[in-house]
């Protein structure tokens, strides 16, 4: 609990601030649902989200707060354009109010100089924390979004353990290197018993503004990992925007127009809704269940049935399937298919199973790849290793893949399951040959 040396010339969350003549505000406040964003890395775009979150539901009529519990590199005052001191009310902290409304309290609002560094070590972090919850007057808000700092710190813990969380927004990016981090915050969340309402993938890709194409910049999206680890859905996927970041720097965050954002409202306020506001009607043109990684079942294709004894992990232990493989007959890697494919195909093997395989490309690389199949569990986890292999090679590297790179990075198969890696193999090759065609017809 010992602050650090530097602790002398630093305000004490107890002190702060100084005009506060609070008592606890909680008893006056009526929070419907308070959620945090989270992210495991910094610069992923945290903050960004929760302010654009934050802007659409306050331009669609909610009442809506952010506490920027980013205690020591707090930006949302600089987002929006708000510049402390805040004024003591009759029972707490009034928060700042943002241009559309929006009820803002951040710990550099306290400060008397917004450059004016924070260093105190964790505990401190968070007793600030629970004081930013405790004593600001938030009044009636339908939501109040905690704008995490990264990581899985302290505060986050002190958050998810004593705040009345409904659940953690996870923000990501396509870097594989976020996409581990993230999944540490996800785990956190999972042990700690908080849910995951949704992933935000942010600087997904940038859209060249004379062309209108997706380039993927940081590579390929990991953000269905995520989702699959967090059994959450992908709210919305939001391109790198050089405009973005310029009403960010100088305040404007408001003004910033995300085509992607009424994807994410829509998403959100369907998955948390406000008692006595309308949800939102499914939008066709909006939310990660119509974007074009959307994963669904395709009505012309049966869903996968496994057709072995039992469909748990035990029955397939001991009948010569490899720990890998038995790992992907559970979890289904890749198992879907996409509304927009670039190229689809369905192949029947000899043995009566069938399957297709969906891809999603960018220039001649596969970004994604999805399958379903009505075979057995040996066809499902050949399935999920060749859309597995597939992914981030060029189609024509695609094409090399062997059924025998298939069992071997299945740890092999059995003696009478070696023809679903064929199954899988040639349904890939079926996809290739028709992404190949598709591409011919477009030049
Ligand atoms: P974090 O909270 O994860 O540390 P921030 O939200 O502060 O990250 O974002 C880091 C920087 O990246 C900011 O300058 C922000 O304006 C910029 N940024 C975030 N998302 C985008 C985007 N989609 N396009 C362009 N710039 C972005």
């Amino acid at each position: 609990m010992t602050p650090n040396n530097h602790q002398k010339k630093q305000p004490t969350p107890e002190k702060s601030p100084e005009k506060s003549n609070t008592g606890s505000a909680v008893e006056f406040n009526h929070i419907e649902n308070v959620i945090a964003v989270m992210s495991g890395k910094g610069g992923v775009g945290k903050s960004f989200v929760t302010g654009l979150l934050a802007s659409s539901l306050a331009k669609k009529g909610y009442q809506v707060g952010i506490l920027d519990a980013d205690i020591t590199g707090p930006s949302i005052p600089m987002l929006f354009g708000l510049r402390g001191p805040v004024e003591p009310g009759d029972h707490g902290i009034l928060p700042l109010q943002s241009s559309s409304g929006i009820k803002i309290i951040s710990m550099n609002l306290l400060l008397p100089r917004e450059d004016q560094p924070i260093i105190w070590r964790g505990p401190l972090i968070s007793s600030a924390i629970k004081q930013l919850w405790g004593d600001v007057m938030w009044g009636n808000l339908d939501y109040l979004l905690i704008d995490l700092p990264p990581g899985t710190s302290d505060a986050a813990l002190t958050i998810m353990q004593s705040l009345p969380l409904k659940g953690v927004l996870m923000v990501t990016t396509p870097q594989g290197l976020a996409a581990m981090i993230v999944n540490k915050a996800v785990h956190m969340a999972q042990e700690v018993g908080v849910p995951v309402t949704g992933i935000v993938e942010n600087m997904a890709y940038y859209r060249c503004p004379d062309t209108g194409k997706q380039h993927f910049i940081f590579g390929p999206c990991h953000s269905d990992a995520v989702a699959r680890a967090a059994s959450a859905p992908v709210m919305a996927q939001i391109p790198i925007d050089p405009m973005v970041a310029e009403l960010c720097d100088s305040g404007k965050i408001e003004q910033a127009v995300v085509d992607e954002s009424e994807a994410l409202f829509t998403a959100f306020v369907k998955k948390v809704p406000v008692a006595g506001k309308p949800i939102p009607l499914q939008d066709s043109q909006s939310g990660y269940d119509t974007s074009p990684t959307r994963h669904t079942v395709d009505p012309t294709m049966a869903l996968p049935v496994i057709q072995d004894d039992a469909s748990h992990d035990q029955s397939f232990a001991g009948k010569g399937y490899s720990e890998k493989a038995r790992r992907l007959i559970q979890s289904k890697e890749n198992l879907g298919c996409f509304e927009t494919p670039d190229a689809r195909a369905k192949f029947k093997g000899w043995c009566g199973d069938s399957m297709q395989i969906d891809l999603l490309l960018a220039g001649d690389v596969i970004r994604e790849a999805r399958f379903m199949t009505d075979g057995c569990g040996a066809t499902i986890a050949a399935g999920s290793m060749v859309t597995t292999l597939a992914r981030s090679k060029s189609l024509t590297e695609a094409m090399q893949i062997m059924p025998e790179d298939v069992l071997t990075a299945l740890d092999g198969l059995p003696e009478d399951h070696k023809h679903c890696a064929e199954l899988a193999v040639n349904t890939l090759r079926e996809t290739i040959k028709t992404a190949l065609e598709n591409s011919k017809g477009k030049s």
